[in-house]
């Protein structure tokens, strides 16, 4: 049987310990401000931000909002980045994804100041993680190695399979793995005899967006397994890229979703806007 990994107490852990951190520098007047930018009115987006939002004020940061029309053109959208780049008081810039069409996302994530990117987005930030530089990492894939030392889950050493190789979980979290001495493989959908692959590891993260593909099948006895999928099954509740019912019974431990991953995304986000202000005092 496995140990569930309750990402929500992680997460409201973690919270905690950076609330304390935003009074720390409250005594001394400074003040965190996170810029957030949503162009249109994209009911995800909204949601998404909504929540960062509530978590800023939770913890004590400032946020800014900026809600753009769905008609914004990208030169607007850059020089508002440009103003927020230049302001002393603003630690953090996030533009809220996806972008309408006539906007060029990789031109709007790379006007972004890299000291101020606390999506890790930016190409510098990319490259940082890469040559294990200071920079900014992702939410998520931060999110992921949170919860696994926090649950005393050994990475050194360990097979990491990760399946899923995008820029924003798949690439970072195996470079996380593997700057925490984990051996890893990334599998994506060219991937032949992919339970072969999966079934080595110790650590098994699913990354894929595909409802509960992942079984018992894919598991070797005993592996961890973080699942960071978000669907919505039959009866419109929440379910991940695992299939959660098959994979307990096997896996040593295991996320649930909702509940896992998700929480630590916008924690990590936060951790991120309070050592952005650091590294700038
Ligand atoms: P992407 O769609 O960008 O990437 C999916 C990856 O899975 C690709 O690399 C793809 O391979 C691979 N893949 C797809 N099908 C298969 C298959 N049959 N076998 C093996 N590999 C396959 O997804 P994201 O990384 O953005 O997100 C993954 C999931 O995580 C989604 O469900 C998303 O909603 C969720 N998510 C959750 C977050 C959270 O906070 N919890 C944050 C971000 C994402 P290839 O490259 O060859 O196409």
């Amino acid at each position: 049987m496995a140990k569930r990994i309750d990402g929500k107490a992680i997460a409201a852990q973690i919270k905690e310990e950076l609330k304390e951190q935003v009074q720390q520098l409250a005594k001394d007047n400074i003040t965190v401000t996170l810029a957030v930018i949503q162009v249109g009115q994209d009911p995800a987006s909204c949601v998404y931000v909504r929540n960062k939002q509530r978590t800023c004020e939770e913890l004590g940061i400032h946020s800014l909002s900026y809600e753009l029309e769905e008609t914004t053109s990208e030169e607007k959208l850059l020089s508002l980045i440009q103003e927020l780049n230049a302001r002393e008081d603003v630690d953090g810039i996030l533009v809220q994804l996806p972008l309408p069409g006539h906007i060029n996302e990789k031109d709007v994530l790379n006007a972004i100041d890299p000291a101020k990117d606390v999506d890790g987005f930016h190409p510098y930030n990319v490259g940082a993680l890469s040559c294990g530089e200071e920079g900014f990492v992702p939410g998520t894939p931060a999110g992921i190695i949170e919860l696994l030392k926090r649950s005393d889950i050994r990475i050194d050493g360990k097979e990491c399979v990760v399946i899923g190789r995008s820029n924003i979980v798949g690439k970072p979290i195996a470079q996380l793995l593997l700057a925490e001495n984990g051996t890893v493989t990334i599998a994506h959908s060219h991937t032949v005899n992919l339970k072969e692959v999966t079934k080595r590891a110790d650590i098994l993260v699913v990354a894929i967006g595909k409802r509960q593909m992942i079984d018992a099948e894919y598991v070797k006895p005993g592996a961890a397994v973080i699942d960071v999928g978000i669907h919505r099954d039959e009866a419109n509740h929440l379910c991940g890229d695992v299939d959660y019912e098959s994979v307990f019974p096997v896996a040593s431990a295991i996320t649930p979703v909702p509940g896992g991953v998700g929480p630590m995304t916008i924690a990590m986000l936060m951790k991120n806007c309070i050592e952005s202000r650091r590294r700038r005092l």
